[in-house]
């Protein structure tokens, strides 16, 4: 079946799908796949097209305060694919700690650990085309080079994984809507509607369930579609918006009873250049500078904190990775000439490199989403991003970094100069992932979350929201696979819903 094209349906049709998914990026397309050999009726409502165009991408414009973020329409892409139409391909799961309830952490901690994940990050490995989900093992094996040497301590050497189009000589990060759209369009039992832009859920006159939705095109159509259930699946950012904007019965919006829709945003940071790490034994394994081949795998490491080290010292997730080859300067040379005399070592053929981070944000309730005045071609509200990053989160990184410095003397195989002190400095360098998380967070109290541990709007009976809006807790690993792993779980749940 091909796919069908929204601006072809008359203009007050109504569509009775069981399950209408909206967006299809990672998340509304590993959901259909997943519920492929399953009598559900589904219906798959995407925004753009197959390509990108700049009307339906203006769609996504909003404004920003705070600290610098990559404009709203900037950093999503609103067409079949989504963000995976250009992402990074970076992975790994999160850890155990990402899940615990910590007490010095804030708003911290899932309503389940990770072992709830474990059994869906093969399915999810093999939907990005990452090889086998190796990880951490990839130490134990033959790797193409030598690992850093480091002392005891709180940093270890650790592996990203990365997502490759294996039909694609380039191996580009696999791109969802190109990638999938064949399957997708042999199940079935699913529709899957391109230029459908969902622009509100109507709830029914209890308020307890949504009873239909409105749909838009940008050639001026209009129609509505009443499912038995709805998964949201509009990204990190539009999944709040869409309940945001759906205020015509409950003025803060759908689900958002305790004023929780679109707080918690949070992305990782990028602060670059951060500091130098000198090797003293020569030239660093290609593996850390860039990504290599082992085992069936595309992977590049990582120094990571250790779970035990986190918890000891309270500290956020962080990933640091080598950048690239630098030149030290002459104090930087003298201050490795003196250390490398002390410690014993030749370090004639030392090599220097700059280290940056994807670093985890603590939770922060005013780093929100709200809806401002102006409207967009079809009439949904913009948002606007207030944007926060606290000392404590830099503060968190650099003792990662000293504490890697301390293991790298330990074991007299090189040295750490800390490259950022002030605030400004880190933001002078600061970049972002366009991992948007957070803004639809998962709790077991209504008060405290939007969804709970199924995924469910909270007092909505056939609510549910897909993808890492409902992480609560962040961690540093990168979202994609774990937000895959995660809608698979929810399949799993919906074919015990509809029985
Ligand atoms: C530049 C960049 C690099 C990245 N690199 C990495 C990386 O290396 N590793 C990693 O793990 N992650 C990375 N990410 C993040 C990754 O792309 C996202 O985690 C992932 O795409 C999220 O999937 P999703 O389906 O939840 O949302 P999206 O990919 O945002 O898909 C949402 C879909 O919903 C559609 N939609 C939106 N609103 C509506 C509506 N109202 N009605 C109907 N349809 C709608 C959109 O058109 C879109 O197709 C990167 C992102 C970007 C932008």
């Amino acid at each position: 079946m091909s796919f069908i094209d929204a601006r072809q349906v008359p203009n007050g049709t109504q569509l009775t799908p069981d399950l209408v998914v909206v967006g299809g990026g990672p998340a509304g397309i590993t959901l259909a796949l997943a519920l492929a050999h399953t009598p559900i009726k589904v219906l798959l409502l995407e925004a753009g097209g197959m390509e990108f165009d700049s009307a339906t991408q203006q769609l996504y414009a909003g404004d920003e305060t705070g600290v610098r973020y990559i404009p709203l329409d900037a950093t999503r892409l609103r067409y079949f694919g989504g963000c995976s139409n250009h992402w990074g391909g970076w992975s790994r799961p999160l850890e155990p700690i990402d899940f615990e309830q910590r007490d010095w952490l804030p708003y911290s901690g899932w309503p389940f650990s990770r072992a709830e994940l474990e059994p869906y990050f093969t399915r999810a490995q093999q939907l990005i085309e990452a090889g086998p989900f190796l990880y951490d093992t990839l130490a134990k094996g033959d790797l193409p080079g030598s690992l850093l040497p480091l002392g005891p301590g709180g940093v270890y050497n650790s592996f990203f994984q990365f997502s490759q189009w294996r039909g694609n000589a380039n191996h580009l990060p696999t791109a969802f809507g190109h990638r999938y759209a064949d399957a997708l369009k042999g199940i079935p039992n699913l529709q899957l509607m391109l230029h459908a832009n969902v622009t509100g859920l109507r709830l029914a006159h209890d308020v307890r369930w949504v009873d239909h939705l409105d749909v838009a095109t940008l050639s001026g159509g209009r129609f509505t579609v009443h499912p038995r259930h709805i998964v949201l699946a509009c990204g990190g950012i539009e999944n709040a918006r869409l309940l945001l904007a759906s205020n015509d019965v409950i003025s803060a919006g759908v689900g958002n009873q305790n004023d929780q829709v679109g707080r918690f945003f949070a992305d990782h940071a990028i602060p670059r250049n951060t500091a130098t790490l000198v090797v003293f034994g020569g030239e660093i394994a290609g593996f850390y500078k860039a990504n290599q081949d082992a085992r069936g795998a595309h992977f590049r490491a990582t120094l990571a904190p250790t779970e035990r080290f986190r918890r000891e010292q309270k500290l956020l997730g962080a990933l640091p990775t080598v950048e690239q080859r630098v030149e030290l300067d002459e104090i930087g040379r003298a201050a490795v000439a003196t250390t490398s005399a002390a410690l014993g070592v030749d370090a004639s053929n030392a090599h220097a490199y700059s280290l940056g981070t994807g670093l985890e944000l603590a939770p922060d309730p005013e780093r929100r989403l709200t809806l401002i005045d102006t409207r967009d071609a079809l009439g949904m509200p913009r948002l606007k991003l207030n944007m926060t990053i606290s000392d404590g989160d830099f503060a968190s990184y650099r003792a990662i970094l000293v504490e890697l410095g301390r293991q790298l003397l330990a074991a007299k195989s090189g040295m750490l100069r800390l490259d950022r002190s002030t605030r400004t400095e880190w933001l002078s360098a600061m970049d972002w992932g366009n991992h948007h998380m957070g803004t639809t967070r998962m709790h077991e109290d209504p008060k405290r979350g939007v969804v709970d541990a199924n995924a469910q709007v909270h007092g909505l009976a056939n609510l549910f929201v897909a993808g890492s809006s409902v992480f609560p807790t962040y961690g540093a690993s990168n979202p994609t696979l774990n937000l895959i792993a995660l809608t698979l779980r929810l399949a799993d749940h919906l074919k015990g819903v509809f029985g």
